[in-house]
């Protein structure tokens, strides 16, 4: 075979198809961002970013950069081993303490990341729990679909937020079987939310338990930032919550918090969990730091709520079609994968506006998009910018525009 030839062929179809995916070259600098440097070719150009998950702007947080630089000053760089061989170091102690604290839960269990989190948390309960059935949102992340199917468990996928359907599935499971539902908060693409009281409440009823991903939540959301079901009261009512230090925390990093008999479990049988180096110490004093900062301080939260407000209100002022979700995520529709990476690259050569486009598989075709994330350190003047490139764009493009595109 000719294996180079066979790669370049693979590739060449995604670029036919306009899925080719394109790496943006930028170097943030702390305090600076969302501005960042992007390099392409020999141009280097000033750009500002708009579709980032450092939802806060924690990662340049100077308690944050702090406490790494502090970290890496006493402890050095890297752990040094597994967690289970010299690699526990004292700052993922304390990291785990305050994320146990931040969901009200006994215990919390760090990952590399939160798609290890997923993968290793949902594949160990659901093959090692014998005859577990989980039941799978069917828009959940590739992080938690990997896990589960890694599992061999059955699987059952619900429609989307749809309790009928969810509760229709019970309903039809053996009744003796253990049971797993899982799914998320905020939704990444579409920013919806799910019903999470009333899953709790078909969890009860058909014995199952429940496995919230709050990676677009945690830090985001509830009074002291532990997610959707911190701000709805119903953190007691999950059986594991699961969350990620790499975007509102602004670090890198991935959690669940859980009962201590629960942590202990996949702690002692998750392979994603025993067989990798441990995070480096600074890595867990930053994600704690930043923790900490975001259960005291409602002023990041509060503003990116206000910049997400502004930038709806005005979007709709020029008719320009978005989908309406209670969250903060800002969905532009487009609805086509040339047009998406189009206006993309022409709001980055032209205007200096970074929005990476969101093209199927990442979203069904049709629904591609420019995922909008406003922060708290985008100024106002930032927002004028933004508003007057996209007002351009669509009016060159002959894009559509709202109520008949929204459709
Ligand atoms: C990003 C993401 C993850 C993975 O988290 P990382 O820390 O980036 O690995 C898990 N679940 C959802 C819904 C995500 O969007």
């Amino acid at each position: 075979m000719d294996y180079q030839a066979f790669f370049a062929d693979r590739l060449d179809s995604l670029r036919d198809e306009g899925n080719y995916r394109v790496f943006i070259d930028l170097e943030r600098r702390c305090g600076e961002f969302p501005s960042a440097q992007r390099t392409k070719g020999l141009r280097r150009d000033e750009v500002t970013i708009w579709c980032s998950n450092d939802y806060l702007g924690m990662g340049q947080n100077p308690k944050v950069v702090a406490a790494m630089h502090d970290a890496i000053d006493r402890c050095g760089a890297g752990a040094g081993g597994t967690r289970n061989i010299s690699g526990t170091t004292h700052d993922h102690v304390l990291l785990e303490v305050e994320l146990a604290d931040l969901h009200g839960k006994e215990a919390a269990l760090l990952f590399t990341s939160g798609y290890v989190s997923n993968w290793a948390a949902l594949g160990t309960l659901a093959s090692e729990i014998p005859g577990c059935i989980v039941f799978s949102d069917a828009l959940n992340h590739a992080s938690m679909i990997e896990g589960i199917r890694h599992s061999r468990a059955e699987k059952v996928i619900w429609k989307h937020n749809d309790l009928v359907d969810l509760e229709a599935k019970l309903a039809a499971a053996d009744p003796s079987r253990p049971k797993l539902i899982a799914f998320e908060s905020v939704y990444s693409m579409d920013g919806d939310i799910a019903p999470i009281k009333e899953i709790c409440d078909l969890a009860d009823r058909y014995g199952a338990m429940t496995y919230l991903d709050e990676v677009h939540a945690v830090g985001l959301y509830g009074p002291r930032g532990g997610g959707i079901a911190e701000r709805e009261g119903l953190m007691d009512r999950l059986t594991v919550i699961e969350g990620t230090l790499g975007k509102a925390f602004g670090v890198v990093g991935g959690y669940i918090a859980a009962s201590a008999e629960l942590c202990d479990f996949v702690r002692s049988f998750a392979s994603g969990f025993i067989f990798t180096t441990a995070l480096p110490p600074a890595v867990a004093a930053g994600a704690a730091a930043s923790i900490r900062h975001l259960k005291e301080s409602s002023a990041e939260r509060e503003l990116q709520q206000r910049r997400v407000a502004d930038l709806r209100a005005r979007l709709d002022a020029m008719d320009i079609p978005h989908l309406d979700n209670p969250s903060h995520i800002i969905p532009v529709m487009v609805g086509d994968p040339v047009k998406c990476k189009f206006i993309s690259d022409t709001l980055l050569d032209e205007f200096g506006i970074y929005i990476q486009p969101i093209n199927y598989p990442t979203v069904p075709r049709g629904t591609e998009r420019l995922r909008i994330t406003p922060s708290p350190v985008h100024s106002e003047a930032d927002l004028d910018h933004l508003v007057g490139a996209l007002e351009e764009l669509w009016h060159r493009c002959q894009m559509a525009r709202m109520p008949m595109a929204a459709q």
